[in-house]
């Protein structure tokens, strides 16, 4: 077998196990054998790749070694940032990561206009593979400067806000407009000094459009930036694997491009709002103030309540349904909130998860909390799975949620979240709310009415020492 049939035979493989991964990552059951199977197709690959650029390396010592670096430096890179980062950051290294893909589409594209063997200088490269370089510069830019006011947005470094320029959909179009009247005399150019100036203005145009568009969306639509920059970033790769000529990552970059433009999807589902809707931008600027279902709308008085009254409420109830949000990844909670659950199983109780598609701040963000806390993901339901059943559901315990249970999206027309689908938790018997103060509002800044519901108590505190407490004072109860 030559050197490169073992490498069609390699891609074939690893390419086989990222779609069979991707297929196992789509149920609970199966996420973890989905991962081992990518771990396994991207060794296969990395395998294959490194091994066939040594054997066309010139000086093979040089090339290994600076292969070494590079991948040391970014292993000590990566290994010390995932230790390092804290659940409740995971979306804003998500987007850095999203701009590393986009840089990278950037600087392949640019290698491949200016070093191909004989390619470009001996006047062969063709106007569809110019077309490739413009369009993996073009996506890898927006990708790389979109990700990064993604990160600083996510990050609290700059305000969520929407950005909104005079004409702001115009300025967008009109950038698109040059880019494609850019790439035309860019694909019929010859010679580096004709084609350089035309592909440094496409770079220009797409950095530019990268930070306007992520600028001008509202922090309430940043699930749908997430997923959005994670679908741009898989066609940059896909782009990038046009220009390097390499099929596996023409083939994971659709998957991933596509797997991320579905997630967008289920994420614009998820909040009621559509794409296009999300690209024009304007929707969340967290200042609730300004909202007409803000918090200045009197819902009346709130009832608090204590551990001891919950824990009681929990040993007499028959079901319990848990509704986990932000707050459980800010508090920590979920490995009391696990202890609690197999607590409440063994004595009896039936228990269930509600999971809202957009709870958290990043996609599964809540599964992935849950499944490090080891809850048995067969009792872990999606929205649509459970949002019927809350009439027969004894208690409810809101774990840190706030928007995803907010009954003004269906029940207030001028509400900012009105119409986002939420989790109907006001049709149980009893709503435990657990949360720090009265004072603060969820993402999108809209009071919540449930918390005034006659059927609602609020346990005020730290959702960890609250659900710890609880545990201590069930085991109590449960001996007495
Ligand atoms: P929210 O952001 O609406 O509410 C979080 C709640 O947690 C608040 O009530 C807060 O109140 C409480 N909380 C915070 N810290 C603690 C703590 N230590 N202990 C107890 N409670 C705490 O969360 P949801 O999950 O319900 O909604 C997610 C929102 O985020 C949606 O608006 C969604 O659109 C948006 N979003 C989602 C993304 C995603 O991809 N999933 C990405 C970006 C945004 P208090 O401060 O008083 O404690």
């Amino acid at each position: 077998m030559t050197a490169v049939s073992f490498q069609s035979v390699a891609y074939l493989l690893a390419a086989l196990l990222f779609i069979l991964a991707l297929a196992g990552l789509s149920k609970q059951k199966t996420a973890k054998r989905g991962n081992y199977l990518g771990i396994l197709g991207m060794a296969i690959a990395l395998v294959a790749t490194i091994g066939l650029a040594l054997l066309h390396a010139e000086n093979i010592l040089l090339a290994a070694g600076l292969m070494a670096v590079a991948i040391a430096f970014g292993a000590v890179c990566g290994v010390h940032k995932a230790r390092h980062v804290e659940m409740t950051a995971m979306p804003q290294l998500v987007a850095l990561l999203h701009c590393f893909v986009g840089a990278a589409a950037v600087l392949v594209g640019f290698n491949s206009f200016l070093m191909e063997p004989g390619g470009y200088f001996a006047g062969q490269m063709n106007v569809y593979h110019l077309g490739e370089i413009g369009l993996a510069i073009f996506i890898g830019g927006v990708t790389f400067t979109g990700s990064i006011i993604a990160n600083l947005k996510l990050s609290g470094k700059i305000p969520g806000k929407p950005l909104t320029l005079p004409g702001r959909n115009i300025i967008n179009l009109a950038m698109l407009i040059a880019y494609v009247a850019l790439i035309v005399p860019f694909g019929l150019s010859r010679g580096v000094e004709a084609g350089l100036p035309f592909l440094i203005v496409i770079l220009i145009v797409s950095l530019v459009l990268g930070i306007h568009l992520v600028m001008s969306i509202g922090g309430g639509d940043m699930p749908v930036v997430v997923s959005m920059l994670n679908s741009f970033s898989g066609w940059a790769a896909a782009m990038a694997g046009f220009t390097l000529g390499n099929d596996l990552l023409i083939v994971t970059g659709a998957l991933v491009g596509s797997s991320g433009a579905y997630l967008s999807h289920i994420m614009c589902k998820g909040m009621n709002r559509t794409f296009t809707g999300v690209i024009l931008g304007g929707y969340g600027n967290g200042d609730a103030s300004k909202k007409s279902g803000g918090s200045k709308q009197d819902y009346g008085e709130h009832t608090e309540t204590t551990v001891e009254d919950v824990a009681r409420l929990l040993k007499d109830a028959k079901s319990v349904v848990v509704t986990p949000g932000y707050g459980m990844a800010v508090a920590r909670a979920q490995f009391p909130v696990a202890s609690l659950t197999k607590q409440l199983l063994a004595a009896g109780i039936d228990v269930k998860f509600g999971i809202h598609p957009v709870a958290g701040r990043m996609p599964g963000h809540m599964n992935v909390l849950l499944a490090e806390a080891k809850v048995p993901y067969d009792i872990v339901y999606e929205m649509d799975e459970i949002n019927d059943d809350f009439d027969n559901v004894d208690v409810v315990l809101v774990i840190g949620a706030n928007d995803t249970v907010n009954p003004s999206a269906e029940t207030e027309p001028d509400s900012p979240i009105a119409g986002m689908p939420v989790l109907r938790v006001w049709n149980a018997g009893k709503v435990i709310v657990f949360k720090r103060s009265m004072g603060n509002a969820g993402y999108s800044g809209v009071q919540n009415p449930l918390f005034f519901n006659d059927n609602t108590d609020m346990l005020l505190g730290d959702a960890k020492s609250s659900v710890e407490s609880i545990i201590g004072e069930l085991k109590k109860q449960l001996r007495s």
